[in-house]
């Protein structure tokens, strides 16, 4: 395989220091400024990040930006001896890095990745200026000095095919998130990013920590031996961990997964997911503002219904762009986003994306079992009107004879409580619903899902919201029409015996949590879980559910 190799060139910055006071005072506001600025692009790094291993990196980082320490150090640099914020940045980051470096701890070690990572961060702000400039145009095994943990991030991960790095050891973060993207990772190796120039082949033996650089066909044929025997062993492991999601006394539960991008398919492929519940479709629109045509749209979608083939429908969520996912270009200007020009109030405003991406959803279903859901719905009309032009979309297809699925099944997300009151109509016209906990949960108690300040009040297992799902269970049964689950909550542990109480029976979670789910949904009983649920509506406090919640745990021996 070609390598591409990388060294990080450091930011150059000018000598100068402030000329007065007032310029001192102006330097400390773009540090605070860059620092809330980091701080938001964490937290929606953090909403979309696809694993536990990637949030907790990114917590992680997100308080140390905000290190009281960290903060004196820049401070006292600005104020006392007149550095500009850049500068003040950058050593005030050295110094934390010397001082780690030199310290015993393993785990105080390992956190110099980061200290890196938001000290470009901040300076990318201030500086206006991307400093991560790594881009991979086609797969190769990517060998470079470090790499920070957002640019692994930020990477398109399809085309890496390995990762070699000089510094860093095998449970450093970057490590740690290699694995969680399933890329073979050696750290440690020195001086490989001298030694090996963009180009060149080489061959790793990822268990055994040696990299090849330019190997003989011997070689080159051990190491594929060796690989193909790690994937066979592997797919071994996988066939055991994965068994049916049946309850003790013999309830059947279905999991699916949620998809962003095609990124994290092969972890839910691999973790059972038997069917996508959500594919969450806005990065097709937020990338640099521009729109994806017809033609690449049909490629996702089919491609994604190809790879899950017989084992379940892919369900694929029309833009949900607004609120927190904002089209640059597009949107914007809103005094209250979160309650404005979002998901289909959005589409239904700029028929010309909506229809390009009906009609891709269409298309796709020709080749692979697909069904459509629309986001943010928020009573009867606005479905009305929705399903109106979905077959106005429909009538066009027939007309220009292109081929699609005309039984495809058609949903709606439960995720506003207008909808959630309003499930017995709604539920005559689609045919499932889909409960979106995360911003049912937002909505029901007026508590924005994305402010610290108030994440205290945020609880999914509010008796509010839990009327409101066992409501639009009822309603989905009497309607005789799918029902499956797909906030967070679905994955959650805590919550899965509750949710399966109160009637549902798919639960679409991040591909990561489906092994656990599974695990325990195999070791409760369902008629325990209608229990559950019916002491937990019958209560009156969320401290009194989570006691109960955490009391059903303790007793079938769960343990994170
Ligand atoms: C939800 O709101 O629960 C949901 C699944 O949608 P998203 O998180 O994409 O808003
Ligand atoms: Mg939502």
């Amino acid at each position: 395989m070609k390598a591409l190799s990388v060294r990080h060139d450091r930011p150059v910055f000018a000598q100068e220091k402030c000329k007065d006071s007032e310029e001192c005072k102006t330097e400390l506001a773009a540090f605070h400024n860059a620092c809330s600025q980091v701080i938001s692009a964490l937290h929606q790094l953090m909403d979309k990040a696809s694993g536990d291993d990637e949030v907790s990196i990114l917590e992680a980082q997100s308080f140390m930006v905000q290190d009281p320490e960290f903060h004196r150090q820049i401070i006292r640099l600005i104020t006392e001896e007149h550095y500009k914020a850049g500068p003040a940045v950058e050593a005030a980051a050295q110094n934390l890095i010397n001082m780690l470096a030199s310290s015993l701890t393993h785990g105080a070690r390992e956190n110099i990745s980061d200290i890196q990572d938001i000290a470009v961060r901040i300076i990318s702000c201030l500086t206006k200026e991307s400093l991560l400039k790594l881009r991979l145009e086609e797969k190769s095994v990517l060998v470079a000095d470090t790499i920070l943990p957002s640019e692994l991030m930020s990477l398109n991960r399809e085309y890496i095919a390995a990762i070699c790095l000089d510094g860093g050891a095998q449970t450093s973060h970057v490590a740690i998130l290699a694995r969680a993207m399933n890329i073979p990772c050696i750290m440690g190796l020195r001086e490989a990013s001298s030694l090996v120039s963009t180009g060149d082949m080489v061959a790793l033996d990822a268990c055994s920590g040696i990299l090849y650089i330019n190997p003989d066909e011997e070689t080159s044929r051990r190491i594929e031996l060796l690989r193909a025997y790690a994937q066979a062993e592997e797919k071994e492991m996988s066939e055991e961990a994965v068994l049916p999601a049946i309850t003790k006394d013999g309830r059947r539960i279905y999991l699916e997964c949620n998809i962003e991008g095609l990124d994290f398919v092969q972890t839910g492929l691999r973790n059972g997911a038997e069917g996508v519940g959500l594919f969450r479709t806005e990065f097709l629109l937020m990338e640099e503002g521009k729109t994806c045509s017809e033609e690449e749209q049909t490629a996702v979608y089919g491609k994604l219904a190809a790879m899950f083939g017989k084992r379940g429908s892919v369900t694929i969520r029309t833009y949900d762009v607004g609120g927190d996912k904002i089209v640059k270009d597009m949107q914007g200007g809103e005094d209250n986003p979160v309650l404005g020009w979002r998901a289909v109030r959005f589409c239904m405003s700029r028929k010309d994306i909506f229809r390009t991406q009906i009609k891709s959803i269409l298309r796709a279903s020709a080749k692979g079992k697909i069904r459509i859901m629309f986001p943010m719905i928020s009573g009867s009309d606005e479905l009305d009107e929705v399903i109106a032009f979905f077959n106005e979309v429909r009538q066009e297809c027939r007309n220009e004879g292109l081929a699609f699925d005309e039984n495809m099944k058609v949903g709606t997300m439960i995720e506003v409580p207008s909808a959630a009151l309003a499930s017995d109509i709604l539920a005559r016209k689609v045919d499932f619903f889909s409960v979106g906990t995360n911003d049912l949960t937002q909505y029901t108690i007026a508590v924005d899902r994305g402010n610290e300040k108030t994440a205290y009040l945020y609880k999914e297992h509010h008796i509010a919201l839990l009327r409101l799902l066992r409501l639009t269970a009822e309603n989905a049964k009497k309607e005789d029409i799918g029902l499956a689950i797909c906030g967070e909550m679905a994955g959650n542990p805590l919550y899965i015996p509750l949710v399966i109480g109160l009637g549902y029976n798919t639960l679409s979670m991040n591909p990561a949590s489906l092994l656990n789910a599974r695990k325990i949904i195999r070791s409760i009983n369902y008629s325990d879980c209608l229990s559950l649920a019916k002491e937990a509506l019958n209560m009156t406090s969320c401290r009194d559910i989570e006691k109960l919640l955490e009391k059903f745990h303790a007793e079938i021996g769960y343990t994170e």
